[in-house]
């Protein structure tokens, strides 16, 4: 769900001090021998914190990517999850594995044994056996103590950082801001504590009678959609973990072994997708999507119009436009006030920001109110906005655009139009607008992925459900397998 995001970044940084104060408390721990690895480790948190940790973070992830809203398919997979934590190291963790409502191909891990894998790369495995592998390379990081300990130095350095990010005068660095919140959840691990990951998650997997050999297979995927991707355009998990070749190079020998230690072998590749059967695929336009300078929200039933040639993207929690220049933003969000007189209050009572008297008014026949305000933060440039807040269905969105003191003549009446563009969405093909969903279908004769596309029309083209699937556009698959195809999906136009 959406809300506001700088009550979101003052949020982070008072959990961030709460962190920064237990790491303190705990100072005092010293060495220990890590169950999982046999090594000495300097423990600064103990568990009760790492713990906590976790379970303040996990809330954040709730929040701003919420989890995909499927119980069977969450229910499957942390039953999947909590079987290979069990026989891992630290079995007595409140292990979680969850679903996150998020295209991108993802999974991570947040200290105390929360563990996500994004619907992304869920569409991404071919079998129940390459969900394991990374779910026993992310248990891997949380019993190897990788988490924890990168949580807690990122965090204790990101203090200054955060402070600093709110009201930057510095714009271009808008865009990692934008991505900071979650990019604090995707932990960079050093190279070692990877491969010390992949050694443990193929350990799990073992204990589990998995199939050793579908963990190169993942890897391999993942490579896949790093190259699809282009380059600079890797998903997240590439930019945070070692290049895939090296790790599937690296783990051969040591599969060969595990295989050795494994009889049952699961792959479990038909019970795993039709898990998949219908389960969303790609950006969900219901959360939002841009058809030009307009944006439109089927889900809440607004749209808004940013200036042309600016910069937009939709986050779950708020949509954002960045001038060409990179010196002036307007972004939309929902606030928890529950009118727009108490959100006005609200924001002014913000340290640091001052403004003119709020005016009373009406957006498109919705009641508004809305005023300038100027904002200085010490080592920070003052920065000049209009800030509205619109009742609409019950709930209260803020409009908020700002930019240097400096340049404000020059960008008032752009800020201003966005504001006043906010209304409501009657359009029924825009209201009822659908996002694309698996499909799975079991192929009746021997067929090329070529074929495939020409004789099950589907939305998506050809090279991407040849990556989905994991076969060459040309390879031949046999009668019988079943195949990932994406339906529906299409935008009005
Ligand atoms: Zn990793």
């Amino acid at each position: 769900m959406w809300e506001m995001k700088d009550l979101k970044k003052l949020a982070r940084m008072a959990w961030i001090k709460r962190i920064a104060g237990l790491a303190v408390l705990v100072a005092l721990s010293g060495c220990t021998v890590n169950p999982a690895t046999g090594e000495r480790q300097l423990t600064l948190i103990g568990e009760q914190q790492e713990i906590a940790m976790g379970i303040e973070a996990d809330k954040q992830v709730g929040q701003s990517m919420g989890l995909y809203p499927d119980e069977d398919l969450q229910r499957y997979v942390n039953e999947i999850g909590q079987r290979l934590a069990a026989r891992s190291e630290r079995p007595d963790l409140p292990w979680s594995f969850r679903v996150v409502d998020d295209s991108a191909v993802n999974a991570f891990a947040l200290p105390g044994g929360f563990i996500y894998l994004t619907r992304g790369i869920m569409a991404h495995f071919n079998s129940e056996a390459e969900m394991a592998a990374v779910l026993g390379h992310e248990i891997g990081h949380v019993t190897g103590r990788h988490s924890v300990e990168q949580m807690s130095r990122q965090q204790l350095a990101g203090i200054g950082l955060m402070a600093g990010m709110v009201l930057s005068e510095d714009f271009r660095q808008y865009g990692q801001a934008a991505q900071a919140g979650l990019g604090l959840l995707f932990l960079k691990y050093g190279r070692d504590d990877e491969r010390q990951a992949d050694d443990l998650g193929l350990r799990y997997l073992v204990r589990e009678d998995y199939d050793p050999r579908e963990m190169p297979e993942v890897f391999d995927m993942l490579s896949r959609v790093s190259q699809a991707a282009g380059p600079g355009r890797a998903p997240p998990w590439m930019s945070t973990h070692p290049a895939p070749e090296e790790r599937a190079q690296r783990s051969r020998a040591a599969i060969e072994q595990a295989l050795a230690q494994t009889k049952e072998r699961k792959v479990l590749s038909a019970e795993y997708l039709a898990r998949l059967d219908g389960m969303t695929f790609g950006s969900d336009p219901r959360q939002g999507y841009f058809s030009g300078d307009r944006f439109y929200h089927p889900e809440l039933a607004f749209q808004i119009d940013f200036p042309s040639g600016w910069q937009k993207v939709n986050q779950p929690s708020s949509v954002i436009g960045v001038s060409p220049n990179q010196d002036a933003m307007v972004g939309l969000s929902l606030v928890g006030a529950k009118s727009a007189e108490e959100a006005v209050k609200g924001f002014f009572s913000q340290e640091g920001v001052r403004g003119e008297r709020p005016r009373r008014g009406a957006v498109h026949g919705l009641t508004a109110v809305s005023a300038r305000f100027a904002a200085a933060q010490q080592q920070a440039a003052e920065i000049a906005g209009t800030v509205t807040f619109v009742e609409y269905d019950k709930r209260v969105y803020q409009l908020l655009g700002y930019t240097s003191v400096q340049k404000w003549p020059d960008y008032e009446s752009s800020l201003a139009l966005v504001a006043d563009s906010f209304q409501r969405v009657t359009d029924r093909r825009v209201l009822s607008v659908e996002a694309g969903r698996l499909d799975i279908v079991k192929i009746p004769r021997a067929l090329t992925m070529r074929q495939f596309v020409e004789l099950y029309r589907g939305s998506v083209e050809l090279e991407q459900l040849a990556l989905i699937n994991r076969f060459e556009p040309d390879e031949e698959m046999p009668a019988g397998t079943l195949v990932k195809r994406v339906v529906g999906g299409d935008l009005p136009n």
